[in-house]
């Protein structure tokens, strides 16, 4: 055999084992009898750089150097896919799509292709008769990188598809790192006193753009495709195309699944959704596809997303990204809160920059240190939290020290016995907290000023113009339109406000003013309880607590509160002005007339309240809770994010919706009667 005819078979034999190595895991012969074939093939091909082949299994191994990566433009674009974040959003694109077939074809069926969603780097893989001639990053779907020879060390992507294949086509794959890859980097790294890295995607991603392709090769990257594009293609379903790139040679995970029913296409969600964290890669949701790609031609696509197509994303979902620093707020009560300053990540759907960390005990308890990697959660709030220290980071940064004085005004902080909080005792001339406590005030749970927002309120603190709450009443215009940003009309405006709060009712006023530990549902209690202010503040401790909802924490603010002359000034000028400070019997007992002997559905996600206390609202005024909508049901409290489906059925049976807006007014209207 002469030396060239040796180079072809060692190329063929090391493709094949690379083979059943990489995507049938059915190695034939030792990874030592491999390397041998290789070296040796590689010392061959030094021999004879004139059957150089930019195909040889050799080029898996890296070597070349990009300093600067190509443009390239997509043959067929790259589009990205809309999102829905529930099953709700994925019925109605998918009776959406049926409509639009129904129209073309009559057929009153369609099936949905469903795949796991890679988190990983998406690649356009450019075959021409059957070799890889270019691969190029997702860019911005028209245009990206040139990134062929760092792809060509990805040992699944095959430098030469097997069997029967289109003379040119593209195929669309995501790059992605296995879990145990990942920390085997990362845990290298550590030991070399390296920064570790984020998370698997965007090593990923990062990796495909490394200047050095021997690196690249040492990272073992896996590559996942998932679609074609080309000009007169075979392929005739979404399902025969990823059997057709099994069979080029690409390794495709067995977790697909063709659903012919909604049914079948909940339960492959509810499946991977409790399974997601067991796979060996990462998956952030599931991608349907219409299947026939003749149907896919009927739907086509938006300027930005093909319309047959669905990316799913689990919900609360969790990022790993890196500390940066912790900063302190001082809030309108004192209270002073360490925020997290993050990296920027992607946290279901949103860029995520700062998480809170509640107070001293939290931050211990994490062992939180600067530079660490994350955990970031989001639950109900709308600020994520971090919920854990990556393991085995703690300790090698400098570990984050609670401040001990007022970042705003440098008074040594407090700390109340059996409260995690800590305090800036001075609550009559720190700035953050004379200004947050009428920013707090005039807020829409509150007084709902109109015409007077957070900036103004602190311009007006800042010109010295208001100081206490009840500076607000004392505001003359003359006074404000020699400001900045002042014209008659908002002045107008501002005033009229200030004037209309005075007819808010009393649990409003009574949030408003600001006692510690008050919240709005407090505030209500306390308000139908004691029925005026007066009466609360004569209220003893035993008195309070024997309400339901009042705790002694909440107790003992109540009677700092009003122990305090400040406040039991502010009290006495704001009843002066004449604002609500009492309820009367009427509006109690007309309360209860509201929802009487009413079924109401309370449904979706509500700004002011939570959902169980609506419920409770409704039931003190004499309605009752039903969950489902039937014909009997009276009427449907919305809030946001209720289901499409919900909706449809109130609005098919005349039901009544309130909003939550209009809801509240009902009750406002009530407690406004005096
Ligand atoms: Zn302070």
């Amino acid at each position: 055999m002469t030396e060239r005819e040796e180079i072809q078979q060692l190329r063929k034999e090391i493709q094949i084992h690379n083979h059943k190595y990489y995507i049938l895991d059915q190695p034939e012969i030792s990874d030592y009898d491999f390397d041998l074939k290789l070296k040796r093939l590689e010392k061959l091909e030094r021999l004879h750089p004139e059957l150089y082949d930019e195909h040889s299994p050799t080029v898996r191994v890296g070597g070349s150097v990009t300093k600067n990566f190509e443009h390239k433009n997509h043959p067929s674009r790259m589009y990205s896919l809309d999102n829905a974040y529930s099953y709700e959003e994925f019925v109605t694109w998918y009776d959406r799509c049926l409509k639009t077939i129904n129209n073309e074809t009559g057929r009153e069926h369609i099936e949905i292709s469903c795949e796991l969603k890679y988190d990983g780097a998406s690649i356009n893989l450019i075959y021409e008769n059957g070799k890889l001639s270019s691969a190029v990053t997702r860019g911005d779907g028209f245009q990206g990188d040139v990134v062929t020879s760092n792809i060509k060390t990805v040992r699944t992507v095959p430098l030469e598809l097997r069997g029967h294949f289109p003379a040119f086509f593209e195929i669309r794959g995501e790059v992605i790192l296995e879990k145990s890859e990942f920390e085997r980097i990362n845990s290298e790294r550590s030991s070399l006193g390296l920064t570790t890295y984020m998370n698997p995607r965007n090593t990923a991603s990062g990796s495909l753009k490394l200047q050095d392709s021997s690196q690249v090769a040492k990272r073992k990257l896996t590559c996942l495709p998932y679609a074609v594009a080309g000009e007169n293609l075979p392929f005739k379903t979404q399902l025969e195309v990823l059997e057709s790139l099994s069979r080029f040679g690409f390794k495709i995970p067995e977790h697909y699944k063709l659903c012919k029913s909604l049914d079948e296409v909940q339960d492959f969600i509810n499946h991977w959704a409790e399974r997601k964290n067991n796979l060996p890669f990462e998956i952030d949701g599931i991608v349907f596809k219409v299947n026939a790609l003749e149907d896919q031609e009927f739907l086509g696509a938006t300027s930005k997303s093909p319309r047959w197509a669905l990316a799913y994303k689990f919900e609360s979902e969790n990022a790993i990204t890196r500390l940066v620093d912790v900063v302190y707020q001082v809030g309108r009560t004192g209270a002073i809160t360490p925020v997290a300053q993050l990296e920027p990540v992607l946290l279901a759907g949103t860029i995520v920059k700062r998480a809170s960390l509640h107070n001293k005990d939290q931050i211990d308890k994490l062992g939180l240190c600067l530079n660490d990697r994350v955990y970031v959660e989001k639950g109900g709030e709308i600020i994520p939290k971090i919920i854990a220290v990556v393991s085995g980071e703690s300790g090698q940064n400098s570990c984050v020290n609670f401040i001990e004085n007022c970042p705003e005004c440098g008074t040594k902080l407090i700390r109340i016995e059996g409260e995690a909080q800590h305090y800036c005792p001075n609550t009559e001339y720190c700035p953050p907290q004379i200004k947050g406590r009428i920013q707090h005030f005039i807020s829409r749970n509150a007084m709902d000023i109109e015409g007077l927002g957070s900036e103004t309120v602190s311009q007006l603190v800042d010109e010295g113009l208001i100081n206490r709450i009840e500076d607000l009443y004392q505001l003359k215009a003359e006074e404000l339109l020699v400001l900045d940003r002042m014209a008659q009309k908002s002045v107008d405006n501002l005033l009229e406000g200030v004037l209309k709060s005075k007819d808010k009712p009393f649990a409003k006023v009574l949030f408003g003013i600001g006692i510690r530990h008050v919240g709005q549902t407090v505030a209500k209690t306390l308000a139908k309880q004691f029925e005026s202010i007066d009466q609360l503040s004569c209220a003893t401790y035993e008195e309070l607590v024997a309400i339901n909802e009042i705790g002694p924490r909440i107790a003992e603010s109540v009677l700092s509160f009003f122990a305090l002359e400040p406040n039991q000034i502010t009290v006495e000028r704001l009843k002066q002005e004449g604002l609500v400070f009492e309820i009367t019997q009427t509006n109690q007992s007309q309360r209860v007339q509201l929802f009487e002997g009413k079924n109401i559905v309370v449904s979706g996600v509500f700004d002011n309240y939570s959902r169980s206390e609506i419920k409770q609202l409704i039931e003190e005024l004499g309605g009752k809770n039903v969950s489902s909508i039937s014909a009997k049901t009276d009427m449907l409290i919305a809030g946001n994010q209720m289901g499409p489906a919900k909706k449809k059925k109130a609005e098919s049976l005349s039901i009544p919706i309130l909003s939550e807006i209009e809801f509240e007014n009902k009750l406002n209207n009530l407690t406004d009667i005096k």
